[in-house]
């Protein structure tokens, strides 16, 4: 391959970051997150989402939209990995819990931000895949393991912070309870097939839980466990 394609991707990339820019301060007003911090807008830039997509999905890797992923499933829109990332408020320091590997594209931007993270993918091929990629960019940090994200991850918790990137009918009590006092949960919840609820739930210091709307979204929805 020569430059020209590469050259591409790299402007397309850059087409892209500030686009997402631009939609976070667009939407500052309602979602109360009015910039994309450095660490999060540098995460975004390092992390090439081309390699998270199909050779035939390449050309539209860097649009800021969904891409399918296969098994009906699909890698979230860039503007929404970033406004997720922003509201778990990540740091260097903090330990994630993930429901939804799919490709690894939300899991290899959080890896650039905090110590570790646990993701669960219910789709075995999708998570086989995900350790594979993740593999080939060195990222270590990352444990996946294939189940029903809905039970949480109980050998690892509590967490600092939880992502859950598949619509959930209602908050998954297992999930509040993993979480440490002073962490986020961050989780479209509504109907299938209708726009969710992305809401950030918070636990205080004293363990007390408040949970705030940020912004109507469309998720597919979280598979419940077969058992
Ligand atoms: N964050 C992903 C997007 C994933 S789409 C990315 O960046 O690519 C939602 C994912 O959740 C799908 O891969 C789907 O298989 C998975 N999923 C659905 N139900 C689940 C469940 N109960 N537990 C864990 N993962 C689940």
């Amino acid at each position: 391959m020569g430059d020209g394609p590469v050259a591409e991707l790299e402007a397309a990339r850059r087409t892209l970051l500030n686009r997402v820019a631009a939609e976070i301060r667009e939407t500052g007003d309602v979602t109360g997150c009015l910039t994309l911090s450095e660490p999060v807008w540098q995460a975004l830039a390092t992390v090439p989402r081309h390699r998270f997509v199909a050779d035939q999905q390449r050309d539209w890797a860097y649009a800021n939209m969904p891409l399918p992923i296969g098994r009906g499933q699909t890698i979230s829109q860039p503007f929404i990995v970033a406004l997720m990332t922003e509201l778990l408020v990540p740091d260097p320091a903090m330990t994630i819990l993930e429901i939804g590997t799919g490709s690894g594209y939300q899991t290899a931007v959080l890896a650039r931000l905090v110590r570790r993270i646990h993701s669960i993918e219910r789709i075995p091929e999708l998570a086989e895949a995900a350790v594979r990629r993740l593999r080939e960019m060195d990222i270590n940090t990352v444990e996946i393991r294939v189940g029903d994200g809905g039970q949480g991850w109980e050998e690892h918790a509590p967490f600092d912070g939880i992502i859950v990137t598949a619509a959930a009918a209602e908050v998954p009590p297992a999930l509040v309870r993993q979480l440490k006092p002073g962490g986020r949960l961050v989780i479209p919840v509504g109907a299938p097939g209708h726009t969710q609820d992305l809401r950030v739930i918070h636990k205080d210091g004293q363990g007390a839980v408040f949970s705030r709307s940020v912004l109507p979204v469309v998720f597919v929805p979280l598979i419940p466990d077969p058992t």
